[in-house]
């Protein structure tokens, strides 16, 4: 779809504007603010001009469950900040994974995967493509030898989260491509954690971005969203023939949303990254090294690749406190942080993964990727620091 009143060139723009400006669509009222196209169809001057959308021959809109204005200002701004020829908005991160990969992947196709995966990620991986015929393989992600056995075998796409949720563990992007490649399989990055902001994987060599846009891009717990990101011919070929004829949607509104919080994406991020560090920095110092994890921490096990594939360390981190019975009673003393399992989010946010988000695998899965029954993540948020270091202090009293 071409923009009628498109200024947004982005050819030369450095990240800052293209965050507040990339994508902007003017309607013919010359509004300022991104226009909310809340609207599920469009009308034609003529059934000759119907004919003509139907067939491709012009650039109309023809129905939301297909594009949508205010859904591609959001596509066309992610897009540039990511550096990415195209991109599809859909209604949630697991929508963006699902789309992604069950696109792609078929019966007989291999995929390969690391083992530390959001919950739903690990589903999607290990029960839902099986089903369809899939087989999946899961490695450490931060062996690159696991990876090149695994590879040996051959593979049709290489799937991983780096960080990992909630273990926080680091996957080199850039060797892991390149051993992707060698063995003829497209690389398919979750970069939720990272954000678009603090990691760029299509420069490491991946070929395809999803995100959950519910996380920092909205960054405010108003709306779910999500998007994919690769080449023209992955995301017109693969992604969207599934999303047309299957339908999860982005909602204009939701589209809406996400391109205002764009608008502040940096700020609040680099801000929270920030608040973030220093509190992994002084956690550490109360409970000892070991009980602590921060990617930008020197105790993390791969604090070099983290400093060379990330520009700051990230919003979350996690505490270890030794029981269950411990991590509840911590939590539940908190006063300004919550308790609630989103990510990204400007309030800090507490979550004891075990027992929510990554309960459905079982003690065993999780056990093999660490997350240990005394393990609470935070997701920091733009708080005064010294307020949140307090609430903890309080708590772990
Ligand atoms: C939250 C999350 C998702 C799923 O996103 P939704 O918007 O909740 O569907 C996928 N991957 C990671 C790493 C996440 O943190």
């Amino acid at each position: 779809m071409v923009s009628r009143y498109d200024k947004a060139t982005v050819e030369g723009w450095n990240e800052a504007t293209k965050l507040v400006r990339s994508g902007v669509n003017r309607s013919g009222f010359d509004e300022t603010s991104e226009a909310l196209y809340l609207s599920s169809g469009y009308v034609y001057s003529s059934a000759a001009e119907a004919e003509a959308a139907f067939a491709g021959e012009n650039d109309h809109y023809i129905y939301s469950r297909y594009a949508n204005p205010t859904v591609a200002m959001f596509e066309q701004r992610l897009a540039a900040i990511e550096g990415a020829e195209a991109c599809r908005g859909v209604a949630s991160g697991m929508a963006a994974v699902f789309a992604a990969l069950g696109s792609y992947i078929g019966c007989g196709d291999r995929l390969v995967s690391s083992r530390a995966l959001f919950g739903s990620c690990h589903v999607i991986a290990t029960e839902i493509l099986p089903r369809f015929g899939a087989e999946t393989e899961l490695v450490d992600g931060r062996s690159l030898d696991a990876w090149e056995k695994a590879l040996s075998k051959g593979a049709k796409a290489v799937f991983l989260e780096s960080p990992s949720n909630p273990t926080l563990e680091i996957i080199d992007i850039e060797a892991v491509s390149r051993l992707a490649h060698d063995a003829g399989a497209l690389v398919f990055i979750d970069n939720v954690f990272a954000s678009p902001v603090l990691q760029r994987p299509l420069e490491l060599g991946a070929d395809v971005v999803i995100y959950s846009a519910t996380k920092h891009i909205d960054g405010q717990g108003r709306t779910l969203g999500g998007a994919v990101l690769g080449s023209q011919e992955f995301i017109d070929e693969s992604v969207m023939p599934m999303l047309r004829h299957t339908g999860p949607s982005l909602s204009p509104f939701n589209a809406w949303v996400l391109v205002k919080g764009m608008e502040t994406l940096r700020l609040r991020v680099d801000a929270m990254s920030r608040n973030a560090h220093q509190l992994a920095q002084q956690l550490e110092d109360t409970l000892g090294v070991g009980h602590v994890s921060y990617p930008f921490l020197e105790s993390h096990p791969q604090f070099e690749l983290a400093q060379k594939q990330m520009s700051a360390g990230g919003t979350v981190l996690t505490m270890d406190l030794g029981s269950k019975e411990r991590a509840f009673e911590v939590v539940d003393k908190f006063k300004i942080i919550d308790i609630s399992n989103n990510i990204g989010d400007s309030k800090t946010l507490a979550t004891h993964p075990a027992t929510t988000t990554h309960r459905r695998l079982g003690p065993e899965a999780r056990a093999e990727v660490g997350i240990g029954p005394g393990m609470v993540r935070l997701s920091v948020g733009l708080e005064d620091v010294d307020d949140l270091f307090d609430d903890i202090s309080q708590a772990l009293a």
